[in-house]
Order: structure tokens, then C-alpha cells, then sequence
């Protein structure tokens, strides 16, 4: 099981050239490596199609040439950054390739606001006290909020803007006993970041995740009234970039919370997968927005789940907001219309509960009988969860 944890550090000034040094000749390498390999393609495809063979050199160039020709001729740049260092960055474009030929975008050139990482992938870091020690840049102050679980297998050194970050990714061998599944809900992931729960109960999120949305919309407004390349621009991009981290923060705080009650209080917890859903309805562009919110949500009650041995389900949407989740007959209604008024059996509910308990009634692990109790006036939900609402409005 692999589990990863994020902490701040606090580089000094010296420290802090050292790391802006190492992410310039990292994105740098990355920009030259992707370069030559594009180069290399076309000249392939330029031989695929007329027969030549240029430079008598038809294959590919792959991870392990490129590897080979930076040990042979490093830059002094290239010298002042440890190896492996080096090597992931070859390592993150030969996987851009790769994933481009499963079906992702073309590999990008990294601009110096995007490329904003570096990882050493097995040695050359270490923690003694309160000092991550990193090889070629020294020991950087940290604070280790929680203890580490598990053996660290990567470290890698995240800027944001202003702040220093390090993540590990720890590998831990422990048994994990599976729950026997007593407990369960179905889980709609609504548009204005609202939970909605099979048993009716709802979660919303924090009020000043969405204050922080309003000074967002307010700040993007006063970045686009500014001249262009003007100081003052560039001024209003980094305000604007600290209230996305601001925003990006109170998510995953959010989002810890949730996925943490979730689990604490459900043993199998069924979602929509989300990304049949974009692909279903992708003209609905505000949905696939909070999706991204969502997307987070789900992979850390998942994460949690399997720590402790419980069960997430993802299941395919079929309908879940228009289908009655008592009479099963389809009831048509746009994302104006908040309750669900069945014609043919006389359900009437919030929408966004209806659709909760369709989705539990997908679920392959309870399918048959958890959907016809579920809808009997949610009493098998709530004998489950036997609680209050978690934190409503918190
Ligand atoms: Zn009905």
C-alpha cells in the first residue's frame, strides 16, 4: 500500500537560489530531451513515408539513449544537480510519450510557471530532527506535522509560488483486515459542491471555501482590466495565483474531512465514476468543473477506505438523477428543477437524494434488495448510519 505525505519547508535565501537553480536546469533538460525526441519522430515518420533513412539512424530514441547521453556530457548546470534528479526528469518525459500513445495530449514544453517540480527518486535526501537534508542543496528546515508511516521510496520538492513543499511517497507493508460491509450509502456528487447521501443527509462545504470563490472571481475580474505585459499585470497574476493556492488548500482540507467521516461512518461507500460521467455529458461544462473538486474527494476515501479495509465502489451513471429510485420509471427534468415528483408512484424527494439512492442501487456488491429497502423511506440508511448530519454547514 503506497500513502503519501506532504509537508512545508523553509529553505534560506542560499538554499532557496540552489532550489530555483535546480528547477531551471530540470525544466530546461525536460524542454531539450522532449525537443529531441519530437525531432526524432519526425525524422522516423519522414522515413515511413519516403523510404529514406536520414543519418542512417531509423529508430526511435527512447529513456535509456537519453539517459545514456546525459551521463556522457552533463552540463556545469547538469553537474550541480544530483543524478537521479536528473534521470526522473527523462523519466516524467519518456512518460508524458507514454501516455500520449494511450490516448492523453501531445507532450508540452514546460513554460517556467508551469514546471514546478524535481524529485529524487531513491537516495540523496534524508531527515535528521527538523532538517530535510537534500544532496547538492543541504539541510532546509522542516516541520513534520505528522509522523511518517512505512519506508519513504521518493522525495519530491514542489514550489508554489512563494512556499517550498516536499512530498513522500512511503510504501507500508501492513496487513489490512477487510471490514465485513454492515454499513453503506450511495453518494451524489453535486454541481454547487454539495454531498448529497442515500439516507437524505447532506454535507456541505465550508463557507469560506466559497468567500474565497468570490474573491477569486473578483480578483480574475480586476486581472483582465489590467494592461498587458505591465507590471501591474504581472502584480495581479501572483494575487491571483495565491487565492487558486487559498482555494486549492481549503479543498483538500474539505476534502480530508469528508473522505475521513465517510469512512469512519460507511464500510462500503458507492460513487459515480466521474469520468464516464464527463464523458456522457461534457457539454455541461460547469459540472465537469466541480467534477475536478470531486475527482480529489473520491481518490481520498478511497485512500482511506483501503487503509482500512472497506470498500469504494465507482459505478457507471445510468440515469440517476431522472430514473425514480422507488417505481424505477424514467422522470425527465432539467437541473432547474430540485424535486423529484414521480406521476407513477407519487415519490416525492429532493433530486439530488433520489439520485443518491440510484447510485447505492447500482452497486454490484447490494444489488437486488439494498435498492427496494433504501427506497422504503431511507430506513435502512439511516438504522446504518444512526447519526446526525457529520458537519453540516461547518
Ligand atoms: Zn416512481
Amino acid at each position: 500500500m503506497n500513502k503519501s505525505y506532504q509537508f512545508r519547508i523553509y529553505p534560506n535565501k542560499n538554499q532557496e537560489v540552489k532550489l530555483n537553480r535546480t528547477l531551471s536546469t530540470c525544466r530546461h533538460l525536460y524542454n531539450d530531451s522532449l525537443a529531441e525526441r519530437k525531432r526524432e519522430s519526425e525524422l522516423n515518420k519522414l522515413e515511413r513515408d519516403f523510404g529514406i533513412i536520414p543519418w542512417g539512424k531509423p529508430e526511435w530514441i527512447n529513456y535509456y539513449d537519453q539517459a545514456d547521453e546525459l551521463t556522457a556530457a552533463k552540463t556545469a548546470y547538469q553537474k550541480e544537480v544530483f543524478s537521479q534528479v536528473l534521470q526522473n526528469v527523462l523519466k516524467r518525459v519518456d512518460r508524458s510519450f507514454k501516455n500520449f500513445y494511450r490516448g492523453f495530449g501531445y507532450p508540452r514544453f514546460q513554460g517556467r510557471n508551469r514546471y514546478n517540480s524535481f524529485t529524487y527518486p531513491q537516495s540523496g535526501f534524508g531527515i535528521e530532527d527538523d532538517k530535510l537534508i537534500l544532496s547538492k542543496i543541504g539541510s532546509i528546515r522542516i516541520i513534520l506535522h505528522r509522523e511518517i508511516e512505512g519506508k519513504i521510496k521518493t522525495c519530491t520538492i514542489k514550489k508554489d509560488i512563494d512556499q517550498w513543499y516536499v512530498t513522500f511517497s512511503c510504501e507500508i507493508d501492513k496487513p489490512i483486515l477487510l471490514v465485513e460491509i454492515r454499513t453503506e450509502t450511495g453518494i451524489d456528487v453535486g454541481l454547487k459542491s454539495l454531498l448529497t447521501m442515500s439516507n437524505g443527509e447532506q454535507i456541505e462545504p465550508p463557507e469560506f471555501l466559497r468567500e474565497s470563490e468570490d474573491k477569486l472571481k473578483q480578483e480574475q475580474k480586476r486581472l483582465s482590466r489590467k494592461k498587458k505585459r505591465s507590471h501591474n499585470k504581472n502584480h495581479q497574476r501572483i494575487i491571483v495565483a495565491k487565492v487558486h493556492r487559498k482555494i486549492r488548500n481549503q479543498r483538500k482540507d474539505f476534502a480530508h474531512k469528508t473522505s475521513r467521516i465517510l469512512v469512519e461512518t460507511y464500510d462500503h461507500i458507492v460513487f459515480e465514476d466521474l469520468q464516464i460521467r464527463n464523458m456522457v455529458q461534457n457539454h455541461c461544462l460547469a459540472k465537469s468543473i466541480s467534477d475536478a473538486g470531486w475527482s480529489q474527494l473520491i481518490g481520498f476515501t478511497k485512500a482511506k477506505a483501503e487503509c482500512a479495509g472497506k470498500v469504494v465502489e465507482l459505478v457507471k451513471p445510468r440515469n440517476t438523477s431522472q430514473n425514480c429510485s422507488s417505481c424505477g420509471n424514467s422522470v425527465p427534468k432539467d437541473l432547474s428543477v430540485r424535486v423529484h415528483i414521480c406521476p407513477f408512484c407519487g415519490l416525492e424527494m429532493d433530486r439530488d437524494h433520489n439520485a443518491a439512492i440510484n447510485i447505492l442501487k447500482i452497486s454490484i456488491y447490494t444489488a437486488g434488495t439494498a435498492g427496494i429497502n433504501a427506497c422504503q423511506g431511507t430506513q435502512r440508511s439511516i438504522d446504518a448510519a444512526g447519526s446526525s448530519p457529520p458537519f453540516r454547514g461547518e
